[in-house]
């Protein structure tokens, strides 16, 4: 890959619940992941930086991730990709709204079926897709091994794991899902949690209670 430039990664939260949103970007080349609410703020993160979107990926379908989906894609004219097993996800955020206290979010269509372990262009950047479910049924994780970042969203988070009490949670699989599909990444590599601060997969064998003695 000579010559091919590193991805631009900005990663900042947004909305209540503070769900990290992902911009990955090059040459005013766009990709987001999560836009969880506040369009207005994302759209200046854009803006400043002069880039067009072209694409959104989900890493599932939980009201703090997906918020700013139907502006965006009615902003930009572009698709958004979620994996089918959070289909059922995705036809509860009526019900998440209500748990929640958060107004519904605007229904959207979902263009593309992410496929576990398929490898997405990313802006000329290899992507891949693990699939890493336990937190909700479809949860993936999004891994890119030449820039050494995976975009995790709920399943591993610093020193912690997703919660596994809302419907279609496992907490034995999201276990599974962590050991097969994310420690076994190189352990320099840059986690990008869909809550709280990036930590590495090193840092997280050591000293993640969730994972330890497994
Ligand atoms: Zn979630
Ligand atoms: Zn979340």
């Amino acid at each position: 890959m000579a010559g091919s430039a590193v991805l631009q990664y900005d990663f900042f939260p947004l909305g209540i619940f503070q769900c990290n949103c992902s911009i990955l970007s090059r040459d005013g080349r766009a990709v987001v992941i999560d836009p969880g609410d506040e369009f207005d703020k994302i759209l200046g993160v854009l803006d400043d930086a002069g880039l067009t979107v072209e694409q959104i990926l989900l890493t599932h379908a939980h009201i703090d991730h997906v918020g700013a989906v139907a502006a965006m894609k009615r902003h930009f004219g572009i698709g958004v990709a979620l994996h089918p097993a959070d289909q059922p996800t995705y036809d509860l955020l009526p019900m998440q709204a209500q748990w929640t206290g958060m107004p519904a979010p605007e229904p959207f269509t979902i263009e593309r079926s992410l496929v576990s372990g398929e490898k997405i262009d990313c802006l000329g950047r290899e992507m891949q897709v693990l699939f890493t479910p336990g937190h909700s049924p479809g949860s993936v994780s999004f891994y890119l091994p030449e820039e050494g970042k995976v975009i995790a969203g709920d399943a591993l988070f610093r020193g912690s794991i997703g919660r596994t009490d809302l419907p279609g949670g496992d907490h034995d699989l999201l276990i599974r899902s962590i050991q097969k599909r994310l420690l076994v990444l190189p352990p320099e590599t840059e986690v990008y949690p869909g809550h709280g601060e990036s930590t590495t997969i090193g840092q997280e064998i050591r000293k993640n209670p969730y994972l330890q003695g497994r």
